[in-house]
């Protein structure tokens, strides 16, 4: 089914590993920021050239270099977009609106993931992630099968350069001063539904498809 919908959480929540087996399994596109950011450093383009030291700092890269960059890619997703770290500010969701009306589609729902803290810091701290197909692992909680080797792909695994207990605190940061209102942003539009996100992936998966479902995405 054609679907808008938008993943919340802090980081660390978990919604790039869940966003994964939501559009494979739907048919939809996902637009994460942060992969595409990534995907610009790995490029050296002038965006990634710049996003890159707002990262590495765990701050958040200025609104109008995003905006631009998510533009392109959500005319891509004829059969729905799942977005998973966009938006970030409430700038951000007011473009989205903006951006969806003049397509002439509208937002479905969000779904905000809440994980305790001492949970988020333990997955980032652990946190590797392929190169290749930017599935998720972890040191204790879900290691590879082979070290430094991608389970789905064989891709290499690294970590990331803002999964450093510098970079992962500012985040958290950043997340409760800009991200966090967007909860109360969309729960006045009727369009929020809270997800226990501490427990496994599939889990999660399966109650995000039941609450969908429900919802008629
Ligand atoms: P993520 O992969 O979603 O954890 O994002 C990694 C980093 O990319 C963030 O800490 C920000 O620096 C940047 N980033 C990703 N998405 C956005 C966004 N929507 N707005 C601003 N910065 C972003």
């Amino acid at each position: 089914m054609r679907a808008y919908l938008i993943l919340l959480g802090a980081p660390g929540a978990g919604k790039g590993t869940v966003a994964k087996r939501l559009v494979d399994r739907n048919g939809w596109i996902q637009i994460s920021t942060g992969d595409m950011l990534r995907e610009e450093i790995a490029k050296q383009s002038s965006l990634g050239l710049e996003a890159k030291s707002y990262m590495d700092q765990g701050n958040l890269v200025p609104d109008d270099l995003i905006i631009k960059m998510l533009k392109t890619h959500l005319e891509q997703g004829d059969n729905g977009v799942l977005l998973d770290g966009f938006p970030r500010t409430e700038e951000q969701a007011i473009s989205l609106e903006r951006i969806f009306s003049e397509m002439g589609v509208s937002l479905d729902s969000v779904v905000n993931l809440v994980v305790p803290e001492e949970l988020l810091l333990a997955r980032l701290g652990g946190r590797l992630v392929c190169k290749e197909c930017k599935a998720s692992f972890h040191k204790l909680f879900s290691p590879p099968k082979e070290v430094g080797v991608c389970d789905h792909c064989g891709g290499t695994l690294y970590q990331r350069s803002d999964d450093n207990p510098e970079s992962i605190q500012q985040r958290l940061r950043v997340y409760h001063t800009s991200t966090k209102p967007l909860i109360d942003f969309y729960k006045d539009k009727s369009l929020l539904a809270d997800i226990d996100g501490s427990r496994d992936a599939e889990e999660v998966y399966n109650d995000i498809t039941a609450l969908l479902e429900k919802r008629g995405n």
